[in-house]
């Protein structure tokens, strides 16, 4: 919201403020010179295992699993070679990232027998133990095995954020999505999935091969849990990218969605290519093609199923909604109805170059009505309903934080919906920047937030400023 230049000035204004009363030289120094050094020197053993610790015994039961398939693959996919000769590093594929006391004793006791006494916990929430020596890697393979750590499963293979079972931002259930799709698939073939319950991305849904982050659609029969799909994140190397809004797809529909694009992908792959590449290669227009089929939401009576999310045996309710007294995660909500209708605007814009001026206007209405969605949360109201919250936009009205250009942007924007089927580019591009003005402007006005959560209304020397 500052801009960068804006930043920037506080940051050196910061900086300068905070060097008349430390010596701030000094101070970094201080703090370089006992910054911890790395692993291992510290907190392992450099050169790992203690062969002493190590039950031969026990080394030697295991041998006997080089000859089997899932080691071979093992060896492949989750052993990496260190680059100490004789050493490797294995990831220990823990699913969606929970792990019970006793698995925790179990990764304790391997670390110490097999490797240099540490772990590391990874971005896809696996724990990579380092430090192994070559020759005890049956071993570990053995009791990973017999401590279910080796699966057939793809469920410690997608990485997921735990969504309404305990964030209170949380929209949908993403482990239980998760589930649902290890329980279609038997093999991801490489592609990484990450799952969010809501826009803020703590699954990392934005550097996903394919990414899903948690969403609502309310119709006439109630509300039906989303995923906006995202295909094409890479988080690797200077290539970094993030993932491309492919659609928006019931919670309910995803998991065979995703069996499609994975079979998309191995009958269309070139020898040895990635899915990276696949994408690239193939563009996104294939997919939006041919999972179109999946987007669709029918009545309830034809489709019971959709209104539910995985692992919830009633109608689906959104569960930010029931959030506490507290005002972080209210401006925390609020946050996300801003980002979504920012969001909106970004998607229209897209929509608008490929001319589909329909979806362009149902976007400026969605950006405007997630804006007043947020206002009214500092009226104490949470409104679902997009009819009962331009209802109430006369209470924003008359607070005067918007300019008054917008005073009958309820009426407005029902009309771009009554009149949708006249629209032509030219109509479109006068909605969609009405509709970023406004969101532009609300977003400004959330600016003046007093502690007391309240929004200051504007001054005269604001409001040519704020259309301008
Ligand atoms: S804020 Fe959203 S993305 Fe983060 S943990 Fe909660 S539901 Fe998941």
């Amino acid at each position: 919201r500052l801009g960068i230049e804006e930043f920037k000035k506080r940051v050196f204004e910061e900086y300068e403020r905070v060097k008349k009363h430390i010596n701030i030289k000094e101070d970094l120094d201080n703090y370089i010179r006992n910054f911890p050094r790395p692993s291992p020197s510290v907190y392992g053993r450099e050169g790992g295992s203690r062969v002493e610790n190590v039950d031969i015994s026990v080394v030697d039961k295991y041998q006997g699993v080089r000859n089997l398939p899932k080691y071979s693959n093992w060896l492949v996919n989750d052993v990496y070679e260190q680059k100490q000769e004789g050493y490797s590093a294995i990831m220990i594929r823990v699913p969606l990232g929970n792990l019970k006391p006793s698995q925790l004793d179990f990764i304790a006791r391997i670390s110490e027998d097999y490797g240099a006494g540490y772990v590391v916990m990874t971005q896809r929430q696996d724990v990579l133990l380092p430090w192994v020596r070559n020759e005890f890697l049956p071993a570990v393979f053995g009791e990973l095995s017999e401590n279910g750590f080796i699966t057939d499963s793809v469920l410690p293979l997608i990485t997921s954020c735990p969504g309404a079972y305990s964030c209170k931002l949380a929209i949908t259930y993403p482990y239980n999505l998760a589930e649902a799709i290890a329980r279609e698939v038997d093999s991801l073939e490489g592609i990484r999935i990450n799952i969010s319950g809501c826009p803020n991305s703590c699954g990392q849904h934005h550097i996903g091969d394919i990414g899903f982050s948690g969403n609502s659609l309310t119709n006439n029969d109630g509300t039906i849990p989303f995923y906006l799909m995202y295909i094409g994140g890479y988080p690797y190397e200077e290539n970094a990218i993030i993932g491309n809004a492919v659609m928006k797809i019931p919670s309910k529909k995803v998991p065979l969605a995703v069996k499609r694009i994975i079979e998309i992908y191995k009958q269309n792959r070139t020898n040895g290519e990635s899915f990276r590449d696949f994408v690239n290669r193939v563009g996104l227009d294939v997919f939006k093609r041919e999972l179109s089929l999946f987007t669709k939401v029918g009545s309830k009576s034809e489709e019971p199923d959709i209104y539910r999310d995985w692992g919830q045996n009633r109608d689906f309710v959104i569960e930010a909604a029931k959030r506490g007294e507290c005002a972080g995660s209210l401006l925390d909500i609020i946050s996300i109805s801003l980002f979504e209708s920012l969001r909106e605007v970004y998607e229209a814009e897209e929509y608008l170059q490929d001319g589909d001026y329909s979806i362009v206007v149902q976007k400026s209405f969605n950006a405007v009505v997630g804006c007043i969605k947020a206002l009214l949360y500092l009226k104490g109201l949470e409104l679902n309903d997009p009819n009962d919250i331009l209802n109430n936009y006369n209470l924003i009205v008359n607070d005067g934080i918007l300019p008054k250009e917008f005073n009958n942007i309820d009426s407005q924007v029902l009309d771009w919906l009554k009149n949708v089927n006249k629209i032509d580019h030219n109509k479109a591009n006068y909605i969609l920047d009405i509709a970023s003005l406004f969101v532009k402007s609300v977003d400004k006005a959330f600016l003046r937030l007093t502690p007391e959560l309240k929004i200051e209304a504007l001054k005269n020397s604001d409001k040519d400023e704020e259309i301008g």
